[in-house]
């Protein structure tokens, strides 16, 4: 692969963790240093930059929860997005959620112990009628969760649009630089990198905590990688959430596996050498790369996302709560409650979900009947991928929550 080739280093991570926590800002030679560690220290590693994790953020794990708003028919030609110009992937296609459909959603997963939640639409950006909507649809969030944080992340900004957002209660905004400027031409060719940085500037200057990211294994090589890393710390967003590479069918990166479990630990490490004090969330893709490793991951990332993924689906959300507690973790917002007590309150949003009137989704026909929930389930119905199949290997296409009629995960 590209990323890390491996070699002996006499770096000592211990003591340059020390050094970034008296104020040292990482290099560019160390973080490619970081990188190429040997499988065997990996995890010497991870402990070094635990120190700064434990010192910034102590035990405790963030929780977000992902509403897909609108899912599908972008006319951007990103070429690791299942949801572009012409992509082959059979992933549920819907327009905008209703704003009580789009609500509904986003409380199933506060029941579930989310403290964000993430309003996601696909496209290039929205018009201004497309911000009426995603504000009103904030605005009664926030009347039925006021203590729970609102992100929205609905494509590239025009002028005013940010201010408009923040004046409905959106606490932040998401837009993720995903890669190097040096490679982001080989990745998109309908809109620039530099459109991508103006928009995250545009939510700062309106108050929106920024939240900016990366996706990694498309190709980059370790010093792009670095160099992207390094691009967001001089943004200074609030957080990074770092997705790893879902290879969807359809896509032109359909068949890249760059990364190993080892590569994506090295990864989230350097990110938190980079940008010690931010939440560094690992996102999409971490069930299918990290695979075994997820816990020692929180370790370095403080922060996740509970339930499916836009167009994919995740691991149960139960056994990401117990992944948690199991590794000593504790949900932010909920210290003192016990792993138990959180697990029954999955199960009651679960019940509740289930009792949902028939037309609480707009995309039924897409919806899987649940009929399937074998381990030899068809790779195109996720509904065996988490709850009762074997650990997926494939993104497995989202048949449940928004824009379906089925029992989200959550
Ligand atoms: S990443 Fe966003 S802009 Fe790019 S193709 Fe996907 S939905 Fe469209």
């Amino acid at each position: 692969m590209s990323i890390s080739p491996q070699r002996s280093t006499t770096i000592d991570c211990t003591e340059l963790a020390t050094r970034i926590e008296q104020g040292h800002e990482l290099n560019a030679e160390e973080a490619l240093e970081l990188l190429s560690v040997d499988d065997a220290e990996v995890f010497r590693l991870v402990a070094a930059a635990g120190i700064l994790r434990r010192k910034h953020f102590g035990n405790t794990v963030k929780v977000n929860y992902l509403v897909n708003l609108k899912s599908g028919l972008c006319p951007e030609d990103c070429t690791y997005c299942s949801q572009r110009l012409g992509s082959k992937a059979e992933i549920l296609k819907y327009t905008w959620l209703k704003p009580e459909e789009a609500v509904h959603q986003a409380g199933l997963g506060i029941a579930g112990g989310a403290s964000r939640v993430c309003m996601v639409a696909s496209g290039k950006g929205p018009t201004d009628r497309d911000i009426d909507r995603v504000a009103a649809m904030i605005g009664s969030l926030k009347e039925e969760h006021p203590q729970v944080e609102v992100c929205a992340c609905i494509g590239i900004l025009k002028e005013g649009q940010a201010q408009r957002l923040k004046a409905a209660g959106a606490d932040a905004y998401n837009h993720n630089l995903n890669t190097a400027e040096s490679l982001y031409p080989d990745i998109c060719s309908t809109h620039s990198y530099a459109e991508r940085v103006s928009t995250v500037e545009q939510s700062k200057s309106a108050g929106l905590s920024p939240c900016s990211g990366l996706i990694v294994g498309l190709g980059e090589t370790a010093e792009q990688l670095v160099e992207a890393i390094f691009a967001l710390r001089a943004l200074d967003a609030d957080s990074i959430p770092v997705n790893f590479l879902m290879p969807f069918d359809g896509t032109p990166l359909q068949g890249t596996w760059n990364l190993t479990p080892l590569a994506c630990l090295r990864i989230l490490a350097v990110v938190r050498m980079a940008c010690p004090d931010k939440e560094i969330r690992m996102a999409g893709g971490r069930e299918m790369h990290l695979r075994s490793l997820q816990a020692n991951a929180l370790e370095v990332a403080n922060s996740l996302f509970l339930g499916d993924y836009l167009t994919s689906e995740g691991q149960d959300a139960k056994t990401d709560l117990a992944m948690i507690a199991d590794a000593g973790f504790v949900v932010l917002g909920q210290e003192d409650q016990d792993p138990a007590s959180i697990a029954r309150a999955l199960g009651e949003a679960a019940a509740h979900a289930a009792r949902q009137p028939e037309d609480a989704g707009n995309a039924g026909a897409n919806g899987c009947s649940g009929s399937c929930c074998s381990s030899d389930a068809s790779p195109a119905c996720g509904s065996g991928s988490s709850g009762c199949g074997p650990a997926a290997s494939q993104p497995l296409l989202r048949r449940r929550g928004a824009g379906t009629r089925e029992t989200p995960n959550a």
